[in-house]
């Protein structure tokens, strides 16, 4: 599948180290899929298009270099939150590579596994793993207000996932909403959550995912001023009672 996977997509082409690295990821998470159940999106097309092409079209302007973090030489700092298996934050970490990555969730087998698929992979370093829920890490010191870029596929309704990623934003960041279907009504919604974490709702971006594989939408979230000291509440409440 990685010979015909459909790169003219991207604008983006892997290198033959990173065309190494996105099969040898394939190889891990079989074998790590039978001990734990990471992920079923781990043959052929479930693989390459299923998690890699749908972790990484979203970055686009990033693979591009279009946007700095692709070509710029400063740290370029990104945060997967409730990264699970590992995407898009395995994916991402291999495409960029001057990137720094952390990756969240709160299920500490997942995060071992995927720990020891990044030493694999030879992308420890760039690496770092924290296991506890994004509502903490939003309030650490260490994450708040840092990243240039975060993301979340697949953790929570838009309006939980913009309240976990928006404080985790450098001003000059970029939180990006990976979503299925997205319709009018919910881009209004969250222009109006985005307005009381003080960020904007970009346009959203679609795409058909190649093999019928079905639609998909991505929403950027950038800061217009600081967050509220209050987001993100406390663990659990975002998901119990979601801004709207
Ligand atoms: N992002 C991966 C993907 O797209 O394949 C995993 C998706 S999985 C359905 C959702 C993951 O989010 C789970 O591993 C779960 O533990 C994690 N998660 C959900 N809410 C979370 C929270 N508040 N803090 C940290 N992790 C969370």
């Amino acid at each position: 599948m990685s010979n015909d996977f459909p790169w003219d997509l991207l604008a983006w082409q892997p290198n033959s180290q990173q065309l190494q690295q996105l099969q040898e990821l394939q190889l891990l998470l079989r074998h790590w899929n039978q001990q734990l159940n990471l992920t079923r999106l781990v043959e052929g097309p479930d693989y390459w298009i299923g998690q890699v092409f749908d972790s990484l079209w979203p970055l686009q302007p990033w693979l591009t270099g279009e946007l700095s973090g692709a070509t710029c030489a400063q740290k370029f700092s990104v945060v997967d939150v409730g990264t699970g298996g590992g995407f898009p934050g395995l994916a991402i970490a291999i495409a960029l590579p001057n990137a720094q990555l952390t990756l969240v969730d709160s299920v500490g087998r997942k995060l071992e596994a995927v720990g020891a698929m990044a030493k694999e992979l030879g992308l420890g370093e760039r690496l770092s793993l924290r296991c506890e829920r994004a509502e903490k890490s939003g309030r650490e010191r260490s994450c708040r207000g840092q990243f240039q870029l975060a993301v979340a596929r697949a953790v929570a309704p838009a309006a939980v996932v913009a309240e976990y990623l928006v404080p985790l934003l450098a001003p000059n960041g970029t939180a990006l909403l990976y979503r299925g279907q997205w319709s009018a009504a919910n881009q209004a919604e969250l222009i109006e959550i985005a307005r009381q974490l003080k960020a904007e709702a970009g346009e959203p971006r679609a795409i058909e995912l190649p093999e019928g594989k079905g639609q998909r939408h991505v929403i950027p979230l950038t800061p217009v001023a600081a967050c509220p000291t209050t987001y993100p509440r406390a663990v659990g409440i975002p998901a119990k009672q979601p801004l709207r």
